[in-house]
């Protein structure tokens, strides 16, 4: 993967990982840093400049280690082996919180939250489910680290409960393999191949994503389809048609069979109209004033009405096309 430079925390070069990466990126210019959340020069940076920040690999030790409980399809959501990415999705929910500095940060301390996150598993009443993806790709990053190999491995062997990750893309090949022991839930974020190449900057085409999936299956991961965000530009209800029409046609048995269907409906923010604003100045606009509604914070999605519309299409369509995956919640 394409970087201009790295930024890293000196603490880095004690750990294995960071020895790794420093041997793997040894042609690029590498500039010390005191902390990867405080970098002036790129908070500093002009809105215009965030395709380049991009560009930027950052590595450092994650300190804060704070679960948040959740209740969708884990109970726990984990920061783990890193956050931001090098996509550029228009409505990626990492610009709220990170602003421009969305880049890709690795942390090299994966022995230690998993360590941790393995205490909680067990000392839990229950096996619980922990989201470890929801900071980052996981799929991409372990294209440059192999995080996602040592943790399906070490989970399936000492792992009580579950794991669980979305993704945009499809370099799944080092993970088909692994002794997982069905204890990773997969989950493949799709959508229709018109907003993918217009508004998810940087993915995979759907065709891979799909393939992605299927191989996921055959391999015994559990699977889930994740449609999101749903977005209504003019044409929805054509484009999510045909989408739902392609993965009825391409989805393999075993998806269909076991998977399970997430569905969520884009909420948009000031911070992220903003920095697309100025960053892709030809880009789609996402920010639709006639059928979105304020939400707080900045924040804002689509109308009651426009949502009830939205969910009960999408419903009768999902019912038709791809009725044996459970629906596990619209949102
Ligand atoms: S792939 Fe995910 S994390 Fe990366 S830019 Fe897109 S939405 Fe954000």
């Amino acid at each position: 993967m394409g970087f201009d430079a790295v930024y890293y925390e000196a603490g880095v070069l004690d750990y294995p990982l960071g020895e790794m990466l420093q041997h793997k990126y040894t042609s690029l210019p590498w500039i010390e840093i005191e902390n990867h959340n405080r970098i002036p020069e790129m908070t500093s940076a002009d809105n215009r400049d965030f395709p380049k920040l991009k560009n930027h690999l950052i590595i450092g030790i994650r300190k804060t280690h704070r679960y948040v409980a959740n209740h969708k399809v884990s109970d726990w959501l984990v920061p783990y082996t890193s956050s931001g990415c090098k996509a550029m999705c228009l409505y990626c929910y990492l610009v709220c919180n990170y602003n421009k500095c969305a880049y890709l940060r690795l942390f090299v301390n994966r022995e230690q939250m998993l360590d941790r996150l393995l205490k909680k598993d067990a000392a839990a009443e229950t096996p619980q489910t922990f989201e470890i993806g929801s900071n980052s790709d996981l799929i991409l990053e372990n294209t440059i680290t192999d995080n996602l190999v040592y943790t399906i491995e070490r989970f399936g062997r000492e792992g009580r409960g579950k794991l669980t990750f979305p993704t945009k893309f499809d370099m799944v090949t080092p993970l088909l393999k692994l002794e997982h022991r069905a204890k990773t839930i997969f989950r493949m974020s799709v959508n229709p191949e018109e907003i993918i190449k217009r508004v998810e900057l940087g993915t995979s085409p759907l065709s891979a994503r799909i393939r992605a999936l299927n191989d996921m299956a055959e391999a015994g991961y559990p699977v889930g389809l994740l449609i999101a965000p749903v977005i209504l530009l003019p044409n929805w209800k054509n484009l999510y048609s045909e989408l739902i029409d392609r993965l009825a046609d391409e989805l393999s048995d075993k998806v269909m069979k076991n998977g399970f269907i997430e569905m969520i409906l884009m909420t948009y923010s000031f911070v992220q109209n903003a920095i697309n604003t100025d960053a892709f100045p030809n880009a789609v606009q996402l920010f639709d004033r006639k059928i979105m509604t304020g939400r707080g914070r900045g924040k804002y999605c689509y109308r009651n009405d426009i949502r009830d519309e939205a969910e009960s299409f999408l419903r009768e369509k999902l019912s038709k096309r791809l009725g044996t995956m459970r629906i596990l919640y619209i949102s």
